[in-house]
């Protein structure tokens, strides 16, 4: 049987319609770049335009009360729990035409495409949006899916306020899409969500497909270093408390950390932000407040890291003679995704000739919560730039976003016919 295949020129003038929606001209780069930050006029555009795109798809569209929006097709069996494909239309403000957009206008394109080949399912399909998955705006990431899957409280996301006070409950009043649909999901037979990669890996290792495995872990501290200010042309060396020094010993040690391998392969830690005060060329900072970013794709490495880094800032703050004070602004687990959809999107794509591997997702994504509740895996498709993302270069190409969809369309295939809850 000949596969059927997406329409690769179909789904990418699909993106470019969605980009020109909150389109600008990068001062720097000269190249387009989309703003449709969560919940602004712009984003309320690009909801308007991708639920047009979902009723021209004969799709009943349902909002629910967090502003998640859901475009249904019926199944054979209407009472079956759907498959449901989604991710997110919402943008940083600096953004290119394919973070989330892809996983949204894919999952339409594998609709449009079951439409043509009159193709019905046996279980209902779901195309769906999450409300806010970047968090730029109001603070807090994954916003809709959160709600919707019952880790956020939906009171406590309306409360929500951006920098001008305005809240989550009035911008979405304010859009028209303060749905009425009931906010909890009811758990879908599984969940899909075509993504771009946002990093290099698969570019550099001519992947055409990435499999997935999981979301990593990750820890946040915002620390506070306190030595004393004094004179640097008089202050002796021995009798200073200089909190600069002890940030940068920190700095250095999470690169030791690193090169150790004690805590896998695959761990990052950045230290973000720096602030010295008072911040001048003459006066030895007598305050620093820092960040640190700590990533780990295994649970007991990135407690051990940790526990590590706690043990270090005391060490650095006796070192220095400074007080050291941590806080945990962010902590999340692995979430690891199901390991019997990663085995059908690894044999779809085979079937198709796509160069597949495994991988880890770096950043955050809907199906990190929507995989609470359901089934869920991710496919990534290849970016150019060295996949740089958040960024108007932000580049995958038509033949990249096409093989992405349609092992998305195979692996949606497969579920939407399978009978049984599919253990796996
Ligand atoms: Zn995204």
């Amino acid at each position: 049987m000949i596969p059927i295949a997406i329409d690769k020129e179909r789904l990418y003038a699909s993106l470019n319609e969605l980009g020109e929606i909150g389109a600008y001209v990068d001062a720097q780069s000269g190249v387009r770049g989309v703003n449709r930050l969560a919940l602004t006029a712009a984003d309320g555009e690009g909801r308007r335009h991708v639920v047009a795109k979902m009723r021209a798809a004969k799709l009943e569209v349902t909002v629910d009360r967090i502003g998640n929006v859901y475009g249904r097709r019926t199944g054979r069996d209407d009472q079956l729990r759907p498959v449901m494909m989604g991710s997110h239309i919402d943008s940083v403000p600096t953004a290119g035409r394919f973070d989330g957009c892809l996983g949204v206008l894919g999952a339409l394109e594998v609709v449009r495409t079951l439409d043509d080949a009159k193709i019905e399912t046996m279980r209902p399909v779901v195309v769906a949006f999450f409300t806010d998955e970047e968090g730029s705006r109001f603070g807090t990431d994954m916003l809709g899916s959160a709600v919707a899957t019952g880790r956020l409280a939906l009171g406590d996301a309306y409360a929500l306020r951006d920098r001008d006070g305005a809240t989550v409950r009035d911008e979405l009043a304010k859009l028209g899409f303060l749905g009425e649909a009931d906010v909890r999901l009811t758990p879908p037979h599984a969940y899909l969500e075509c993504h771009i990669e946002q990093g290099p890996i698969l570019r550099a290792s001519e992947m055409d497909i990435g499999v997935v495995t999981g979301v990593q872990s990750i820890s946040w501290h915002e620390l506070t270093i306190a030595g004393k200010s004094a004179h640097a042309g008089t202050t002796p060396m021995p009798m200073r408390a200089d909190a600069g020094v002890a940030a940068a010993r920190i700095n250095l040690h999470l690169r030791e950390m690193i090169a150790s391998g004690r805590y896998g392969r695959d761990m990052r830690a950045t230290m973000g932000a720096i602030s010295p005060s008072p911040g001048l060329v003459n006066i030895v900072p007598g305050r620093v407040t820092a960040t640190v970013d700590l990533r780990n794709p295994d649970d007991s490495f990135m407690r051990a890291a940790e526990t590590d880094l706690l043990a270090f800032y005391d060490e650095a703050a006796r070192a220095e003679n400074v007080r050291i004070a941590w806080r945990q602004t962010a902590r999340t687990p692995c979430v690891p995704f199901d390991t019997g959809l990663q085995a059908h999107i690894e044999r779809c794509a085979g079937a198709r000739g796509l160069a597949h591997r495994r991988i880890v997702s770096g950043a955050g994504h809907d199906a990190q919560e929507m995989a609470h509740i359901t089934r869920a895996a991710m496919i990534f498709v290849p970016g150019e730039n060295d996949g740089i993302s958040h960024n108007p270069r932000e580049l995958s190409t038509p033949e990249q976003c096409a093989n992405g969809v349609n092992v998305l369309l195979d692996v949606l295939s497969l579920l939407a016919d399978e009978k049984d809850q599919g253990a796996s």
